[in-house]
C-alpha cells in the first residue's frame, strides 16, 4: 500500500483552502460537509461557491497567506496553477508540519483525495494511489449501482441499534448471525422503502427472538419480482438483490436464460411454464408451491417476466399469500409494451399523435374478444395488446370493422428488448398479412396508432441498427411498410 487508508475527524477544525476556481469549490464542499471550518484564499470566487460561501463554517481571507493562518490548521489544499503560489503555500504547509494536498502534483502530496461514494454515514473511499483516477471514478460509479441511496440511512438505522444488541445479544456468534439476518432480510427492505415503523416493528421482533436464543429461521417470504421483457439490463436493482438473495426460484416461459444466470447460483430452479406436455401448471398449484415453500422456512422468489401486476397473475398469487399469513414483496418490472415501444423506437404517446394509451390482452376464445371496442377504436391513442398474436388476423379485422382507418399503422414488436427482437410494420389491412410471410415466434406486442410512423425516424436504438443490418442480408425476416 502506497498510502494508509484512514478516515479522518476534521470537525471544527480550521482546513486551508487555496484557489477559487472549480477545484477549490470541491474541496470546500467536501470539507464542509466533514464539518471543517474552511478558511479559503483567493483574489475572486467563482459562482461555484455561492451557495458554499452561505455556510457560517466558510470563510473567504483575502489577505495574503501567511506562516500565521497555519498555525492551527489540520490540513491544507492548494488548487492553484500559479507556481510561485504553490511553492510558497507548500513551503508554509511543510514549516509548520501541516499535511498538503497540491493538485495535480503527487511529489507534493502529503496525502491524496480519494473518489468518494457518500451514503453517510456510510462513505467508501477509493484510491488508485494518483494511478489513475478515472478508474477510481469508474469504480465508484459500479458502486453506485450497487448501494441504493438508502443504504445511509440503513447505517443510521443499524448504529441505533448497536449497543442494545450488544447488551442483548451475548454470544458473539449468534450476534453475528443476527446482523446478518437483519442486513440481508426484512428489515433491510423496509429501510430501503422508507417504511422505518414496519423496520423497528421487525427489528425488535428479531431481536427478541434472537435474545431468547430462539432465532426466526422458520420465517420465509416471497418475492413476486418482475424481470421485465428480456434484456437482463432492465432489471431493477431491487429485483437483482432479491434474485441474489433467493433459496428457490419459480419462473415462467418468459423469463430468459440471461436473467436467469443472474438468479444466486445455489437457488433450487423450478419452471412453472408449459410443461413437456404443453401443460401450464395451474395457477392454484404455483400459489399452493409458494405457500409450502415459503413455510419451509425458504426465500422463494416467483419470477415473472414484464410487471407481475399487468397480465401477470401477481393478483392472484399474492392474494393466496396473504390469506395464508405468509410475507412477500412485489417488485414491478418494465412492462412489455413498454420495453418493446422503446427498443423499437416508437413512443407510446406523443403530443401530435395521442393522448392516450390503452394495455389490453388480446386473448380471444373462439376469435371472439372480450374487449370495448369503441373505447379501443379512437382517434389520438395508441392500443398495445398482449398475447394479440394467435388471433392477430381476427383482431385487427376487428378494429377495420368497427370503423379504424384500415391505413392506420400498426406494428407487431417479436422478442422485444432481446438480441434477436424483430419488428414488422404495416397497417390495420395488412399487418397479419406480414406476420404471416415472417414465420417468426412469440412473444409479440402489437402497437397500433399513427404513434408507430414515428418509428422511421425514431429507430435509432442498438437493436433496431443491428436489425436493419440483419434485414439487408436475410430481408425477408424483417418487412417495413
Ligand atoms: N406481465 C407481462 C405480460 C405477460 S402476458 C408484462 O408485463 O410484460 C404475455 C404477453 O406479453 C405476450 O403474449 C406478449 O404479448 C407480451 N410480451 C412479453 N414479453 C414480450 C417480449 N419480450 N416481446 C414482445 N412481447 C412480449
Amino acid at each position: 500500500m502506497d498510502h494508509l487508508p484512514i478516515f479522518f475527524d476534521v470537525k471544527n477544525k480550521p482546513i486551508i483552502i487555496v484557489g477559487g476556481e472549480t477545484l477549490g469549490a470541491r474541496r470546500t464542499d467536501m470539507a464542509l460537509r466533514a464539518g471543517a471550518n474552511v478558511l479559503l484564499f483567493a483574489d475572486e470566487l467563482s459562482d461555484e461557491f455561492d451557495k458554499l460561501k452561505l455556510d457560517e463554517k466558510f470563510e473567504h481571507a483575502t489577505e495574503p497567506l501567511s506562516a500565521e493562518h497555519f498555525k492551527d490548521a489540520v490540513l491544507a489544499y492548494s488548487t492553484s496553477e500559479d507556481e510561485a503560489v504553490i511553492e510558497h503555500v507548500h513551503g508554509l504547509a511543510r514549516a509548520a508540519s501541516v499535511p498538503i494536498n497540491v493538485a495535480d502534483n503527487p511529489a507534493l502530496c502529503d496525502f491524496i483525495t480519494p473518489s468518494i461514494l457518500d451514503r453517510a454515514p456510510l462513505v467508501v473511499g477509493i484510491s488508485t494511489a494518483g494511478t489513475s483516477p478515472i478508474l477510481g471514478r469508474m469504480i465508484k460509479a459500479r458502486l453506485e449501482t450497487m448501494l441504493p441511496a438508502a443504504y445511509g440511512q440503513f447505517a443510521d438505522f443499524l448504529g441505533r441499534y448497536r449497543t442494545e444488541v450488544m447488551d442483548r445479544i451475548k454470544d458473539g456468534a449468534l450476534r453475528r448471525r443476527f446482523w446478518e439476518q437483519v442486513m440481508d432480510g426484512a428489515v433491510f427492505d423496509h429501510v430501503l422503502k422508507g417504511h422505518e415503523k414496519d423496520a423497528v416493528e421487525e427489528m425488535n421482533l428479531e431481536l427478541a427472538a434472537y435474545a431468547e436464543g430462539t432465532p426466526r429461521h422458520g420465517a420465509g417470504e416471497v418475492y413476486l419480482v418482475g424481470a421485465g421483457p428480456g434484456d437482463p439490463d432492465l432489471l431493477t436493482f431491487r429485483a437483482l438483490r432479491l434474485m441474489q438473495r433467493a433459496d428457490i426460484v419459480l419462473y415462467d416461459r418468459l423469463v430468459g436464460d440471461g436473467i436467469l444466470n443472474l438468479v444466486r447460483r445455489d437457488a433450487e430452479r423450478v419452471y412453472v411454464g408449459k410443461l413437456p406436455k404443453e401443460h401450464s401448471v395451474p395457477q392454484e398449484e404455483i400459489s399452493e408451491w409458494l405457500v409450502k415453500h415459503a413455510r419451509d422456512g425458504k426465500r422463494v422468489l416467483r419470477l415473472k417476466g414484464g410487471d407481475p401486476f399487468i397480465f401477470g397473475r401477481g393478483g392472484e398469487e399474492i392474494e393466496k399469500l396473504a390469506d395464508e399469513g405468509i410475507r412477500f414483496q412485489v417488485v414491478p418490472g418494465v412492462t412489455a409494451a413498454s420495453g418493446c415501444a422503446s427498443y423499437a423506437g416508437i413512443p407510446l404517446t406523443h403530443r401530435e399523435h395521442a393522448q392516450a394509451c390503452i394495455f389490453v390482452t388480446g386473448h380471444g376464445k373462439d376469435g371472439r374478444f372480450d374487449l370495448d371496442w369503441e373505447t379501443l377504436v379512437q382517434p389520438s391513442q395508441t392500443v398495445c395488446i398482449y398475447m394479440g398474436l394467435t388471433h392477430l388476423p381476427e383482431l385487427l379485422g376487428e378494429f377495420i370493422r368497427r370503423g379504424a382507418d384500415p391505413d392506420l399503422p400498426a406494428a407487431a414488436v417479436f422478442k422485444g428488448t432481446r438480441s434477436d427482437q424483430h419488428v414488422v410494420a404495416g397497417a390495420l389491412s395488412d399487418l397479419a398479412k406480414k406476420v404471416a410471410a415472417t414465420e417468426l415466434a412469440g412473444p409479440a406486442m402489437i402497437i397500433i396508432g399513427t404513434v408507430v410512423s414515428l418509428r422511421d425516424k425514431l429507430n435509432w436504438y442498438r437493436p433496431e441498427k443491428r436489425e436493419r443490418t440483419i434485414a439487408k442480408t436475410h430481408s425477408k425476416e424483417t418487412i417495413r411498410p
